[in-house]
């Protein structure tokens, strides 16, 4: 086992870094303030290969599965808000990717990024008011319409949508919503279904902005759907597959994660690096800040009360990392996450992250409560990581149920190899024990 980059890593690595510190970081201030969207961070992007296909493509080239984490790390290290600017597409992309079928996946893929100089986004759209972390109780609803043959069939119908999603990343501005209704709630998560719909839809509408506490350069509104009309075509997965997924619920057939819940899976380390670069943001910041500082004590960084701070925050961000890269290895390895190792990357990086920049606030004092602090921004920043794609409560409620079915399929495995064991009550008698001892 080797735990050092490949050369290859550690070029990317500086790419993402002299982006985050020469593009990002200039550009942080003014956008958390105004709350707009940083279109020339995003293009800017574009133009160093760190956003659209070619990028993704590149992302996932790296047999390690480092890329992802890599980059979500750097960007966000400049700004969170900005760097969720320009990934917000990606759960989008991610999302089609789980549900729809090889035409789907290229035709609106591409048009979650736009090509060459144009700049398109998306937005993945699943919470509403009474279903957050409880996704199956879903009220957005997708009703199938006769088409002018009157069929609703695989290739006739239209798909009617209604109902109002909330807390949306890209709400109002995404070139391409991936929206998860049901079609039939009685079946809660197994009655959904997830659909395109591209802006300019009738019925499609942007609706409150929210004025938030961090990533403010990161745009979150409610998305409206009134009537929203759009093809069979537009039903990721397509309409066979649905049915045959609707017919095994109703005949009470046990099923595998949704659709929804199998996109959170996958995207939960490059959350966890995401708030790691915060964190590390934090940490660098108050070094240098500290340093050369003194009082009654002495020099702050000599300082045992603050060195054993400073000792845990960087023991913290290291271990949370290792679980991050290892989650990141293992989904692209398709190394199966039965102990829950990736909800677990994301549950610790975001818990670190919102201690550590407490913690550090604490260290410097009051001049961390002035908005001139970059911590200020920091712990504001933080809070998010323990609330979106799953809350830290949902987190350990994710990992203790795989625990436990992992030790359960553990004991069970045991116990055949026990039984198939020579020696055992229904296995062969051990070498050396067919004959009695010798008295
Ligand atoms: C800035 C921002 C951007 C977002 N972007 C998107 C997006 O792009 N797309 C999207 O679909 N959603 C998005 N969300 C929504 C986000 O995913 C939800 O807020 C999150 O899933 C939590 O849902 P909720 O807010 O409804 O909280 P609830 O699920 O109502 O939870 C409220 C509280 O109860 C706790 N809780 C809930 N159930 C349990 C349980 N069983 N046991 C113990 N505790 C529990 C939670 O941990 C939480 O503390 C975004 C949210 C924010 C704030």
């Amino acid at each position: 086992m080797d735990f050092r980059l490949t050369d290859e890593q550690l070029e990317f690595q500086q790419q993402c870094r002299s982006f985050a510190a020469e593009v990002i970081r200039p550009l942080a201030e003014r956008y958390d303030r105004e709350q707009t969207v940083p279109w020339e961070a995003i293009r800017a992007a574009r133009e160093w290969g760190l956003h659209g296909v070619d990028h993704l493509m590149r992302m996932g080239s790296d047999p390690d599965g480092m890329f992802g984490v890599i980059y979500a790390e750097e960007l966000h290290w400049g700004c969170a808000g900005i760097a969720l600017a320009i990934t917000a597409s990606n759960l989008a992309a991610a999302g089609i990717a789980a549900s729809g079928t090889p035409e789907q996946v290229a035709k609106w893929v591409p048009e979650c990024f736009g090509e060459g100089e144009e700049i398109k986004l998306a937005a993945y759209a699943v919470t509403e008011a009474g279903a957050g972390s409880d996704v199956k109780s879903l009220r957005t609803t997708a009703k199938l319409e006769p088409g002018t043959g009157g069929g609703t069939d695989a290739g006739t119908g239209e798909w009617v949508l209604n109902g109002t999603k909330v807390f949306i990343s890209n709400g109002g501005i995404a070139d391409v919503n991936v929206v998860v209704a049901t079609v039939d709630p009685e079946l809660g998560h197994r009655g959904q279904a997830s659909f395109v719909i591209p802006k300019g839809t009738p019925g499609l509408s942007q609706g409150k902005k929210e004025d938030k506490i961090g990533i403010r350069a990161s745009q979150t509104t409610e998305v409206v759907l009134e009537d929203v009309r759009v093809p069979m075509d537009h039903l990721l997965g397509g309409k066979e597959k649905l049915d045959r997924k609707l017919e095994r619920a109703r005949s009470g057939h046990k099923s595998g994660p949704s659709g929804a819940l199998a996109t959170f899976e996958i995207t939960r380390p490059m959350v966890g690096a995401s708030a790691l670069g915060i964190a590390r943001a934090a940490y660098e910041y108050t070094l240098d800040h500290l340093e050369g500082k003194s009082d009654e004590g002495g020099p702050l960084l000599e300082q045992q009360r603050v060195q054993q701070t400073l000792a845990d925050v960087a023991t913290e961000i290291e271990a949370s990392r290792l679980l991050v890269w290892r989650a990141a290895w293992m989904g692209r390895n398709g190394v199966p996450m039965t102990g829950g190792q990736g909800s677990m990357s994301k549950l610790k990086a975001g818990d670190v992250t919102m201690w550590a920049t407490t913690v550090l606030m604490d260290l410097v004092g009051e001049y961390a409560q002035s908005t001139e602090c970059p911590l200020e921004k920091y712990f504001r920043d933080a809070k998010i990581y323990q609330l979106f794609e799953g809350t830290a409560q949902v987190q350990r409620l994710v990992i203790s149920r795989m625990q436990r079915q992992d030790h359960q399929e553990r004991l069970v495995a045991a116990a055949q190899v026990l039984q198939q064991a020579p020696g055992t009550a229904t296995g062969d008698a051990m070498e050396g024990e067919k004959e009695p001892a010798p008295a």
